[in-house]
């Protein structure tokens, strides 16, 4: 069970209920044009205003880019929520409760909202406390943080008490404060989790808290200390400071990931807001994945030593299947006692940003780790090098990284590009590239075929008349086209985008604009057309041979002077037709 299974009505009924002017004005200013409004895209880098969002026809769309949708994809675009989290954000805005059947994949809706707001309320409380407490403020000032940075963090206090919590929210909370692991329960006492510490609220991309991180104030063990794993805090997923990011700005040229919460925090404060951190575990394809989704540059930062340069390979390893030619990993590795936060404060952000300029790029640390492995001066360890890079680089998604990294290790051996390639891609003949550009609409059924040809010229919706003959054939998405030609029919010159917004359905949405998608290598307006003109043509034959299938059996089943004279008529006719 999954969202995606929500009724249409319900979702019409969200996005019905939803004025999309209002839901864009809050995140992106927007002025009024005619009967448009608009903005600066947020999408794509422009000086003149194209993004436009219209109300009448609840969407908006930019001319400079086409990026274009309805409420649901706009936060999905700009907010950078999936479908689900979209939905949700919209019912909770509209006070609508969405069907618990429908609820399911979504990990947070396993918790009910409760939690959420137990955790929001937890916040307040340490924010409170923090205020309270000069040797807490005292801490942060001593660690040049100021009430401003601190506030946009929602860093609060936990007391040097074992039932601050308990005694603040009441027995009744006690089950909800354990399930969020605020508190610790041993031989039948309960008691605080964090004490005597400061609070880190660990948000999620709607800026709902998960769970806490605590760092002692003196000494102590140890040192940090974060919520456990719970319904809601899953450490493998989530990252600090990424709400707090989004919030501060819209589109990002690089991220960083640091190691600690106190290094987002010290660099937000010196103005470099790009910045998360982990909660104390090794990066996770799944954060990774979610790096690339926010920016496509990504620069992880580590400690110069041993355990600095292996959690670096980790991540490196990890991240292999994710990178791409769009997409760039880069390191930053700190010399020994410096860490974001000492460094910015030592040397000032202009010192931080150095560094991220600088970063070394991932092809510079995956051949500087192979080649401590091994002694290039013998054609041993030559293959040996090769035997050690081939299945890391066939993680690679093909092009032309995977390509450049072969060659320049090849630099390193006497085997030629030719031999290389064969060791890292033993089942392919050709290369990479080839492979990709054979795809095209290949294992396509005709329907998607004409789907596909159609959402990429659509202009092609002009050649055919009516199109709802074709309804009775038996292929699942025929509805679909019939519909798409008739929407291209009505609304001739609509953007891929504008088009997609017309299906609410995830699971459509996600089908179209896969096709969409696809590389299609008939590039020659006379070789798509006739290709699109071809497939209705066959989809027609088939409606006519499913008829007068229908219209034999019947002949068979009674016989031919028991039919109508027009069912006769048509028998004759689609015999001739069948003949053709
Ligand atoms: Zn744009």
């Amino acid at each position: 069970m999954s969202l995606q299974q929500i009724p249409q009505r319900v979702l019409d009924d969200l996005i019905a209920r939803t004025d999309i002017v209002e839901l864009i004005d809050q995140r992106l200013p927007l002025r009024s044009a005619g009967n448009n409004f608009k903005a600066l895209c947020p999408f794509h880098q422009e000086k003149s205003p194209s993004f436009t969002v219209s109300q009448t026809k609840q969407f908006y769309y930019c001319f400079g880019c086409q990026a274009s949708g309805n409420a649901i994809g706009f936060l999905m675009a700009y907010d950078r929520l999936s479908f689900i989290e979209a939905v949700e954000y919209l019912a909770r805005q509209q006070g609508v409760t969405l069907p618990k059947e429908y609820i399911g994949e979504s990990v947070h809706n396993k918790a009910s909202p409760d939690y959420y707001e137990l955790l929001k309320q937890v916040m307040r409380f340490y924010s409170a406390t923090l205020k309270a407490n000069d040797r807490a403020i005292q801490y942060l000032k001593n660690r040049g943080l100021t009430g401003e940075v601190c506030k946009r963090f929602g860093i609060g206090y936990a007391k040097a008490e074992w039932d601050a919590l308990i005694k603040h929210f009441g027995a009744t909370s006690v089950p909800t404060l354990l399930e969020t692991g605020m508190l610790i329960e041993k031989n039948n006492s309960r008691y605080d989790r964090f004490r005597d510490r400061i609070m880190f609220p660990v948000r999620d991309k709607s800026g709902r808290i998960l769970g806490f991180g605590g760092r002692i104030i003196d000494n102590g063990e140890p040192k940090y200390l974060n919520s456990p794993e719970t319904l809601l805090f899953h450490k493998g997923s989530e990252l600090y400071g990424l709400y707090e990011a989004m919030q501060a700005q819209r589109h990002f040229d690089y991220i960083l990931v640091v190691e600690g919460y106190m290094d987002v925090i010290a660099l937000a404060q010196y103005g470099i807001s790009a910045v998360v951190a982990t909660m104390g575990t090794a990066l996770t394809q799944k954060q990774m994945n979610r790096l690339f989704r926010t920016s496509q540059e990504v620069i992880l930062c580590f400690d110069g030593d041993t355990a600095g340069r292996q959690a670096a390979w980790r991540a490196l390893e990890v991240s292999l299947p994710l990178l791409g030619d769009e997409r760039s990993l880069k390191f930053i590795f700190l010399p020994e006692d410096e860490d974001p936060d000492t460094c910015v404060r030592k040397m000032g952000a202009e010192a931080m940003l150095k560094r991220i300029k600088e970063a070394s790029p991932f092809s510079e640390v995956f051949i500087k780790h192979l080649l401590a492995q091994v002694d290039t001066s013998h054609v041993s360890g030559q293959a040996r090098l090769m035997s050690l890079a081939a299945p890391l680089l066939a993680q690679l998604p093909q092009g032309v990284l995977c390509e450049m990294l072969i060659e320049q290790l090849g630099a390193y051996t006497r085997l030629d590009k030719k031999r290389l390639l064969q060791m890292v891609f033993p089942d392919q003949k050709s290369t990479p590239q080839k492979v990709v550009a054979k795809s095209g609409m290949m294992g396509l059924s005709a329907v998607d075929k004409a789907l596909c040809l159609l959402l990429q010229h659509t202009k092609l919706a002009d050649l055919l008349e009516r199109v709802d003959d074709l309804a009775t054939l038996p292929q699942p998405q025929i509805h679909l086209l019939i519909e798409l030609v008739q929407l291209l029919q009505l609304q001739p010159g609509l953007s891929t985008g504008a088009i997609l917004a017309h299906w609410t359905d995830p699971k459509i949405q996600s089908e179209l604009a896969a096709l969409a998608a696809r590389p299609l290598l008939l590039a020659e307006e006379a070789a798509v057309t006739h290709e699109f003109v071809d497939i209705i043509e066959k989809l027609r034959k088939e409606v006519t041979s499913v008829q007068l299938g229908d219209l034999l059996v019947r002949i068979r089943q009674n016989d031919l002077s028991t039919l109508s004279p027009t069912d006769q008529a048509r028998v004759h006719e689609l015999l001739r037709k069948d003949e053709e």
